[in-house]
C-alpha cells in the first residue's frame, strides 16, 4: 500500500483517508481534506500563503521554492 503526498499541504495521506481528483488532462492529485481540495480546485491559492498550514510544511515549500531559483 502507498502512502500519498497531499498536493496542496504537502501532508502524508493514511490509507483510506482523503480525497483524489483527476484533471481534465488526467493529472491525479491527491487531498488530505476537503479544506485542501478546495482551496487548490476552486479558490486556487498558494500553499504558501496559507497561514493554517504546518510549519514545518511551509519550511518544506520554501526550501523547493529556493532550489527551484537557483
Ligand atoms: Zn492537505
Amino acid at each position: 500500500m502507498r502512502i500519498y503526498k497531499c498536493a496542496f499541504c504537502g501532508e502524508l495521506i493514511p490509507p483510506g483517508y482523503g480525497l483524489m481528483f483527476v484533471k481534465n488532462d488526467g493529472t491525479i492529485l491527491r487531498f488530505c481534506s476537503r479544506r485542501c481540495f478546495v482551496s487548490m480546485i476552486k479558490f486556487r491559492r498558494d500553499p504558501r500563503k496559507q497561514t493554517w498550514i504546518r510549519k514545518q510544511q511551509r519550511k518544506l515549500l520554501r526550501q523547493q521554492a529556493q532550489q527551484r531559483r537557483r
